[in-house]
């Protein structure tokens, strides 16, 4: 039986515990990002101008560059 979860993986090139292995990894990322009182992020090596990540220095959560630039916005902002 087909469900979305092989939809997905099949349209993605993945198999289906590799998505699903993914999908938990982004559940727990989530989990110690919403915990987390206050980041402080740092890029992590090897990001790229274009595919940069940081890392939080409290809950060891990831973002992206797009949500690590609204994040450091936010704060600046906070504070004017
Ligand atoms: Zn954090």
């Amino acid at each position: 039986m087909t469900d979305s979860v092989d939809k997905l993986a099949q349209a993605a090139g993945l198999t289906r515990p590799t998505l699903l292995a993914i999908a938990e990894q982004v559940k727990a990322n989530a989990v110690k990002l919403r915990a987390c009182p206050r980041h402080e992020f740092a890029e992590l090596p090897g990001s790229t101008p274009l595919k940069a990540r940081y890392r939080c220095a409290h809950c060891d959560g990831e973002v992206d560059a797009h949500a690590y630039h609204w994040y450091q916005q936010g704060r600046q902002h906070a504070t004017v």
